[in-house]
């Protein structure tokens, strides 16, 4: 039985082998049996169509997301897809980003696909501050679940990595001047949080960088909105944010002229990844903090501030993303980890393998022991699948499984297990980057090493993020 070959095996392959390997995604260059045509014939290309395993790590990233940010003090909004065109003239993204957005007719007036989620959040805001004047208190935090859609070129799609259509964990923050650097502050500690705690990457001096992008000074006016004094007051504050991140953490940053968007500067968190296809250290953006002092004025928020409450404080926007795009960060983690997810995402977190022996007495007893772990996870809301496996194949059925659905708990049960009442657990480690092993006492046993591996999750949303789809045909024949 050569259980070694475990988590070393499967070769590098790109997102979209991962996410098809997973049951995430449907492969749009697959064939419609029975139609001489491709998926993506039918939906169109960078519009990725989820599959059942897309479904489940989807709604629990979502929810995971959700419940954090909540519990962090944001509000939480929903806004629609479309939008009439004045919304983006007023926004500045008409005369500024309409070669990216999608607009079309709708009975002679003029509409365009959501491609941010900004503006809504702001009339929302605007909304709010007229009706309830001071009851809203200032920082106010908005957070959306936010689909948008951009027009990307064609030739640039690629899978989840560059879709037309996706959402991003956005959140808008309205705040006063002397609010500005603890907000920011805060976002950085919350991203550093998610990313450690939900998918165990380090945000420290070793692993990441601050890239903060400012504008180019002689196009101010032409590619950046504002007057030069509004942008040494922003890049001022972002600077000043990251010194202090420096100081509290030992993180670096760099200066990027003529990176910035068009209304603000940026601090965008970067990450450096092993990519394992090319075994070289690649960036990776992993969350973007924009300053922004063009979309207040333009929606005069100074003045309804101003007139509905007894701030007397100018009133600037922070947008931020932690993710970013749900689905590019899913595409990036799936390269990067070669199709690992982590514990609470994967559509199957467990599968256990009885070890048949041919002995029909042992096996009735290993197979009613599978039976017993199985219900009792699958009562508890884990996404569990028993299979009972052939000691003389078991070498081969571990290495189909380690390279297509790669749970991240495998729990064996064979003659030594059932005679001791244990199952032997090998659980992927992702710090380690291969599985380690742990003996463990029948389903209690299991029951409290997957309470433990829950933990970290556990401390971001104050409960367990259990969906317990059952997607048992994820397991691999033998
Ligand atoms: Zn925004």
């Amino acid at each position: 039985m050569s259980r070694e070959v475990e988590g070393q095996s499967g070769s590098v392959k790109d997102h979209i082998a991962y996410a098809s390997d997973l049951d995430i995604l449907i492969p749009l260059t697959q064939r419609v049996p029975m139609f001489d045509v491709t998926f993506g014939y039918y939906t169109g290309y960078g519009n990725p169509l989820f599959s059942l395993g897309g479904g489940v790590v989807y709604s629990v990233l979502k929810y995971i997301v959700l419940k954090y940010h909540v519990l962090k003090g944001y509000k939480v909004i929903e806004t629609p897809i479309i939008a009439r065109t004045t919304l983006y003239k007023l926004s500045g993204h008409l005369d500024m980003y309409r070669e990216n957005m999608f607009v079309f007719d709708l009975e002679g007036d003029e509409y365009a696909l959501k491609p941010m989620n900004c503006p809504f959040h702001i009339l929302a805001f605007i909304s709010l501050v007229e009706r309830y004047g001071n009851r809203l208190k200032l920082p106010f935090k908005v957070f959306e679940l936010g689909t948008v859609h951009r027009d990307e070129r064609s030739g640039s799609l690629r899978g989840l990595m560059r879709a037309r259509r996706f959402t991003q964990d956005d959140a808008h923050i309205f705040t006063t001047e002397s609010m500005i650097v603890p907000s920011i502050l805060n976002v950085f500690r919350e991203l550093k949080e998610i990313y450690e705690k939900l998918f165990h990457m380090p945000v420290t001096k070793e692993s990441v960088t601050l890239r903060v992008s400012l504008s180019d000074r002689e196009r101010i006016g032409e590619k950046y909105l504002g007057t030069p004094e509004e942008w040494e007051l922003a890049e001022g504050k972002l600077r000043e944010i990251a010194e202090e991140i420096k100081k509290e953490y030992g993180i670096e940053y760099y200066e990027a002229r003529g990176e910035a968007a068009f209304y603000g500067p940026k601090l965008d968190v970067v990450a450096f990844i092993e990519d394992r296809r090319t075994g070289e250290k690649k960036d990776w953006q992993i969350g973007t903090i924009q300053f922004d002092f063009n979309l207040p004025k333009k929606f005069r928020l100074n003045e309804i501030v101003r007139k509905y409450t007894d701030v007397d404080e100018k009133v600037y926007m922070i947008h931020r993303a932690l993710l970013g795009s749900l689905e590019r960060f899913m595409g990036v983690y799936l390269e990067r980890y070669q199709g690992r997810l982590v514990f609470p995402l994967a559509p199957l977190q467990v599968l256990i393998i009885g070890i048949t022996t041919g002995d029909e007495e042992v096996d009735k007893q290993i197979a009613q022991q599978v039976n017993t772990v199985e219900e009792g996870l699958v009562k508890e809301g884990y996404r569990a699948v028993g299979k009972l496996v052939a000691k003389t194949r078991l070498s081969g059925y571990v290495r189909k499984v380690e390279s297509t659905i790669k749970p991240p708990v495998i729990a064996y049960i064979g003659k030594r297990e059932v005679a001791r009442g244990e199952v032997a657990l090998s659980i992927y480690d992702l710090a380690k980057r291969r599985r380690v092993k742990e003996t463990v006492q029948g389903l209690p046993g299991v029951l409290s090493k997957l309470d433990e591996i829950e933990a970290p999750v556990r401390e971001l949303i104050g409960e367990d993020p259990r969906l317990p789809v059952i997607l048992d045909y994820l397991a691999p024949q033998e």
